[in-house]
């Protein structure tokens, strides 16, 4: 299997090769050549490789559906990376992605059982390993410079902590996180991850980011690389758990499922998509989007609108507050498709001072729905209230805010005779002041979770300032 570019640049690389790359040299997203394709027999294969491999049926899953897109590491290796990853021990759970029933053909998909407690770590766990194995494969090191405003920098740390030739700088919001995500991140103790907390807001720490890598000199010399929600080992890795998912949501291969996804990068649904065009029965895919609704827009009326940041709300599902879809140039792609000089165009004026493209005059646009599946809606503060309290009141069960937005807009897609299967993308307790507001009385915490916002916390407060990020990496990546 070998990877192309969005924009049409003429190398086609191999699985380890784009794994420690972020975008493509011409600026494109990576995906493989061809969608491998499953077929009724190879389907009723991985329902039964699932089923009956008690336990470790998830980490059999994702070793046969990996397999389709890897082909330069050898079968016993990604297997073996495959079980380190998804055992009951990370995941808090043998079946590593339960179905939880909500009424008669309607369930939540449990993805935020590991260890930060949203679906990052889904991939994240995975890339984790992946990198070790390639670095110590490679004799070489690499040094992850990130920013995050709470759940892709946890996730990225608790993944490589401990892990052999990978280091993580990870800058954030001094102050701005919430107690219990600073207390994730901040109380780590590996020598291998570095906090640092910037005083300033999230765009601060990502303009750092920017800088330093612009560096390119720099970037050589202190081997900086990322794990951003473009890399597509993360988005591979998320395939997985819609076969999973549909294999609880169905008694055999002949039904159909949809599936609604909290949606802000559009990383998530992507691997839906992924999943769609290898050949699984999904009826419909649904994107479910906060007030940051650049995705719903698209999906209602074919214009893609990037946001200002003036434009761009803080909400109570942040994660999911998004100016622009950072994964969403995949889908396009294959949309238009798969023609590169075209969807380099699309984004060459969606990323100009034009802000959008527009395909509501196009016949394609019409295949988004009609020939992928894709359906939208959007999901307000007052909804997310509304359905946190009413999926308590009827089922007994907390959700989280993103989750709260699944539940509302899926409830708009239902069809007679389709299972609907909402992706919980993260649990209450990571956004207690929202469930608060909504039932009156904190959401309950995993055990493993008791006290953590009062351990000792291990972080440098810096100013804004470009150069003394840069000294701080170079002094402790020198020595190697
Ligand atoms: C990252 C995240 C999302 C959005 O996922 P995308 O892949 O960016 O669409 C939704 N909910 C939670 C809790 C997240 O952490």
């Amino acid at each position: 299997m070998r990877y192309l570019s969005t924009r049409g640049h003429a190398e086609r690389k191999r699985f380890c090769e784009i794994l420690l790359e972020g975008l493509a040299p011409d600026g494109g997203l990576y995906l493989p050549e061809r969608y491998p394709q499953v077929d009724a027999a190879a389907l009723q294969r991985l329902r039964a490789v699932f089923n009956e491999g008690k336990p470790g049926g998830y980490a059999a899953l994702a070793f046969e559906i990996l397999s389709l897109y890897i082909d330069d590491i050898p079968a016993a290796d990604l297997r073996a990376l495959c079980e380190r990853t998804y055992t009951e021990a990370v995941f808090g759970n043998p079946a590593i992605v339960p179905l939880k029933q909500l009424g008669d053909g309607f369930y939540l998909e449990a993805l935020s059982n590991g260890p930060t407690l949203a679906f990052k770590d889904m991939a994240m766990q995975l890339l984790g390993q992946l990198f070790e194995y390639e670095l110590g494969r490679r004799g070489e090191s690499l040094n992850i410079l990130g920013a995050t405003s709470g759940d892709t920098g946890s996730a990225a740390e608790h993944a490589m902590k401990g892990k052999r030739g990978v280091r993580v700088f990870m800058l954030s919001p001094h102050g701005r996180m919430s107690p219990f995500q600073q207390a994730q991140m901040f109380s780590l103790t590996d020598p291998n991850i570095h906090n640092i907390a910037i005083e300033g807001v999230f765009d601060d720490c990502q303009d750092i980011v920017k800088a330093v890598s612009n560096d390119l000199d720099f970037k050589r010399r202190h081997k900086i690389g990322t794990v951003n929600s473009i890399n597509w080992a993360r988005l591979l890795a998320q395939v997985v758990y819609y076969f999973a998912g549909y294999f609880q949501a169905t008694g055999h291969n002949g039904e159909r499922v949809s599936f609604t996804v909290p949606s802000g990068n559009f990383g998530n649904v992507c691997a839906g998509h992924v999943a769609r065009q290898m050949g699984l029965p999904i009826h419909r895919l649904v994107v479910a989007t906060n007030e940051n609704d650049v995705l719903d827009e698209f999906f209602r009326t074919g214009v893609y609108r990037v946001r200002g940041s003036a434009d761009t709300h803080e909400t109570s599902s942040p994660s999911m507050d998004i100016s622009k879809a950072s994964n969403f140039e995949r889908f396009v792609f294959d949309l238009v498709g798969r023609d590169p000089a075209r969807c380099k165009a699309l984004f060459a004026d969606a990323l100009s001072s034009e802000g959008r493209f527009d395909l509501s005059g196009d016949a394609v646009f019409a295949d988004a729905a009609a020939h992928y599946g894709f359906l939208s809606g959007r999901s307000t503060h007052a909804d997310r209230l509304a359905t946190i309290r009413e999926v308590d009141r009827r089922h007994a069960v907390v959700i989280d805010t993103h989750t709260a937005d699944g539940v509302k807009v899926a409830r708009e897609h239902l069809e007679p005779g389709v299972p609907m299967v909402v992706l919980e993308t993260a649990l209450p307790i990571k956004f207690a002041e929202t469930i608060v507001e909504a039932l009156g009385h904190e959401p309950e915490r995993p055990a493993a979770y008791v006290g953590i916002e009062s351990l000792p916390k291990r972080v440098t407060v810096m100013p804004a300032d470009v150069d003394r990020v840069k000294a701080y990496i170079a002094q402790r990546t020198a020595a190697a």
